[in-house]
C-alpha cells in the first residue's frame, strides 16, 4: 500500500518497526533513519527474509530540518513516523509540511531547557498543515495514544457526557535493577520529577512532585502504590472531551524506584540546567542517562505485566454510569515476539497502527489533530489484532 519513513531507532521504534514488517500489506516499504545508522542497519539484518516489507536505512540528524527534507524527498514516503524524541517534534513537523506529508508522533514537543509536557507549540501548526492538506496526528502511543481511544471510544459508544477520568498505568514488571527506566530515562525521570498536576472544573490544580498517593488493586497484577502525575494527554483530553470536570493521571512505582529517584534528585543528578564540569558544560540528567542501563536491553530480563487503562464516569440517558476499558500486557511475551519489553511495545504498536489508520485511509483530514478527535472504531478493532486486546468493566472500583 506505501512507504513510511520511520525516525529513530530506540526502544519504541524497535518494536513499531517489527510491527510494520508483520503488516507488509501496509507497510510495503519502509526507511529506517535515525542519528546512529548501525542500529538501523542491524534491526534490518534481524527483520530481513522474515517479512515481505522492504527496508532500507539511513543515517540523519532529525535536529536538521534540512537533512529531513533531502532524506524525505529521496525516499518519497506517504508518512514520516517520529519516534525519535520530543525534542525533534517541531523539526520533522517543518520537514513534513516543506514536502507535504503527513506525520505522526508518540510524545509532545518539549524544549530541551524546560520540562513542559503540553502541546501549545505543535497545536500552533493546526493552520500550516491543514493549507498543506497534510495530517499531523500528535500522540499515537500508549498513553498520551490508546488513552485517548479508549476516551473517545468510551464517548462514543457508553456516554452522553463524561464527568470523571482517571487514567492507570501500572507496570507490575521487574527487571531486576535497583534501578532503570523503562523507556528513554532523560524523558522519563523529567516526566516523574517535574511537579504533578490535574485537570479540575475548566483549570489545572498542581501538586508537589509525588504528593497524592493511592493504592488500586489492578487485574493480573494486585495492589500497587500509584502517584498522580502530570500528563500531557489531560490537556488534549480535557477539550475533546464532552462535559469533563476532573482528569487525573496515576502511575505505579516501586519503593526502590522511589528510592533512588529522591537521592539522585538530592545530589543534583535528575537537573535539567547545564553546569561546568572539566571546561565542558554538561547537563545532569543527560549525563545520568548516560550511567544507566539502556532501555532496548530490558527485555530479556523483565518479567510480570503492565496493566493500563482508563476508568469513565459519566451520564448516559440520564442515568449514572461507569465504565473500565484496559489492556493487560506481558513483559516476557513481548520479549519473545519482538525482542522487548512491555513499555515499548504497548507504545510500538500503536504508533504502528496509527500509521497504518492514515497510510491505508482509514483516517483522513486536513490539520493536527490528537488522537481521540478520529473515529475510534477502527483503532480499537486493530488493537486487538496487532497484540494488545483490551478488556472491559462496566463495575470497575474507584479511585477514592
Ligand atoms: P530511545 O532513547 O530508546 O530512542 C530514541 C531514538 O531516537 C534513538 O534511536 C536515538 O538515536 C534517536 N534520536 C535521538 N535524537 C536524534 C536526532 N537528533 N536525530 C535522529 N535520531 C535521533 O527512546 P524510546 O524509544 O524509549 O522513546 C521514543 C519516544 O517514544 C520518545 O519520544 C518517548 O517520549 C516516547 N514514548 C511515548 C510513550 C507513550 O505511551 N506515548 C511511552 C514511552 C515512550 P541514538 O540511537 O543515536 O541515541
Amino acid at each position: 500500500m506505501g512507504k513510511a519513513l520511520i525516525i529513530g531507532c530506540g526502544g519504541v521504534a524497535g518494536v513499531a518497526i517489527h510491527k510494520c514488517c508483520q503488516n507488509s500489506e501496509v507497510f510495503e516499504e519502509i526507511m529506517i533513519a535515525s542519528r546512529t545508522k548501525s542500529k538501523c542497519d542491524k534491526l534490518k539484518e534481524e527483520l530481513e527474509g522474515k517479512t515481505k516489507t522492504i527496508i532500507h536505512t539511513a543515517q540523519v540528524d532529525a535536529d536538521n530540518v534540512d537533512e529531513l527534507v533531502a532524506l524525505i524527498n529521496d525516499f518519497k514516503p506517504q508518512l514520516v513516523l517520529n519516534l525519535a524524541l520530543p525534542y525533534q517534534d517541531l523539526t520533522i513537523m517543518d520537514a513534513c509540511l516543506a514536502t507535504k506529508t503527513h506525520y505522526i508522533d508518540t510524545a509532545n514537543y518539549e524544549p530541551i531547557d524546560t520540562a513542559k509536557f503540553e502541546y501549545k507549540w505543535q497545536w500552533a501548526y493546526r493552520e500550516k498543515f491543514k493549507e498543506a492538506g497534510i495530517i499531523g496526528l500528535l500522540g499515537s502511543g500508549f498513553d498520551p495514544g490508546v488513552t485517548g481511544v479508549f476516551s473517545a471510544y468510551a464517548m462514543k459508544h457508553y456516554f452522553d457526557e463524561i464527568n470523571y477520568i482517571d487514567i492507570l498505568d501500572c507496570n507490575g514488571g521487574d527487571h531486576g535493577y535497583p534501578f532503570a527506566t523503562n523507556f528513554n530515562p532523560e524523558i522519563n525521570i523529567r516526566e516523574v520529577s517535574a511537579n504533578g498536576s490535574y485537570w479540575e472544573n475548566g483549570d489545572w490544580v498542581e501538586t508537589e512532585p509525588m504528593e497524592i498517593k493511592k493504592e488500586y488493586d489492578f487485574k493480573s497484577v494486585g495492589m500497587k502504590d500509584m502517584y498522580l502525575l502530570h500528563h500531557e494527554e489531560l490537556e488534549s483530553l480535557a477539550l475533546n472531551i464532552k462535559g469533563i470536570k476532573r482528569i487525573r493521571f496515576f502511575m505505579t512505582f516501586g519503593q526502590s524506584y522511589l528510592t533512588h529517584l529522591k537521592c539522585l534528585e538530592n545530589v543534583g543528578m535528575t537537573s535539567i540546567e547545564p553546569i561546568e564540569y572539566e571546561g565542558k558544560q554538561i547537563v545532569p540528567l543527560q549525563f545520568l542517562k548516560a550511567v544507566l542501563p539502556d532501555p532496548a536491553s530490558l527485555g530479556p530480563r523483565t518479567v510480570g505485566k503492565t496493566n493500563i487503562g482508563c476508568i469513565f464516569q459519566g451520564k448516559k440517558d440520564g442515568q449514572d454510569k461507569t465504565y473500565y476499558v484496559y489492556n493487560i500486557c506481558d513483559h516476557q511475551e513481548c520479549y519473545k515476539e519482538v525482542g522487548s519489553q512491555a513499555i515499548s511495545y504497548t507504545t510500538g504498536v500503536p504508533a504502528m497502527i496509527g500509521a497504518m489508520m492514515i497510510m491505508n485511509g482509514t483516517w483522513t483530514g486536513a490539520g493536527v489533530y490528537n488522537i481521540e478527535e478520529f473515529d475510534p472504531d477502527p483503532f480499537m478493532e486493530a488493537l486487538n489484532k496487532w497484540g494488545l486486546p483490551w478488556e472491559e468493566d462496566f463495575n470497575p472500583t474507584l479511585v477514592d
